[in-house]
């Protein structure tokens, strides 16, 4: 079984916003970050990218908790409905930057850093008020692993049941 690397992890997220800062260009490296955890998804990890490697979810855990109010995270944050609203709202506008910055690098690399700097303070934001890795309730990265987990379980449910 592979050892968790959360307790250090969030090194990545200072890097890559410290490089991002240098240059824009580095904040094409947001894509592994958006990509590693469907990538162990469909590998069948399941959520190991959350329970294991998360650079986003380790900086959240180990930075929040000593400034966190710890606040129970309200109930309707918790739905499916607001879950799905993040996923689509957030590879939607995710997409339009993407058609915008029409193939070109920088403004592809300026799109992946806005998307990440948003979502990590909106995230910080959460782990003040609520527990510090509330943003993982709502996370659509979070979210969409575990939508393809369990779409791996029903299709090998049914073909065990064929
Ligand atoms: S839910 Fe999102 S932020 Fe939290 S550990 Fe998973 S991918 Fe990282």
């Amino acid at each position: 079984m592979k050892k968790s690397i959360m307790k250090w992890s969030w090194i990545f997220m200072v890097l890559f916003f410290t490089l991002s800062i240098v240059d824009i260009r580095f904040g094409i490296l947001g894509l592994l970050c958006m990509g590693t955890p469907i990538y162990l998804a469909v590998r069948g990890g399941g959520r190991v990218h959350c329970a294991k490697y998360c650079p986003r979810g380790s900086m959240f855990g180990v930075f929040l908790d000593k400034v966190s109010f710890k606040n129970n995270l309200p109930k309707f944050l918790k739905t499916k409905t607001v879950k799905n609203i993040m996923l689509v709202w957030m590879m939607g506008m995710f997409s339009i930057s993407l058609v915008m910055a029409g193939g070109d690098f920088t403004k592809t690399a300026f799109a992946i850093v806005r998307m990440m700097t948003v979502s990590t303070l909106v995230g910080i934001l959460m782990g003040v008020i609520f527990q510090p890795r509330s943003w993982c309730t709502v996370c659509p990265m979070g979210y969409a692993t575990g939508l393809i987990k369990d779409g791996q379980d029903k299709a090998k449910k049914a073909k065990q049941a064929a």
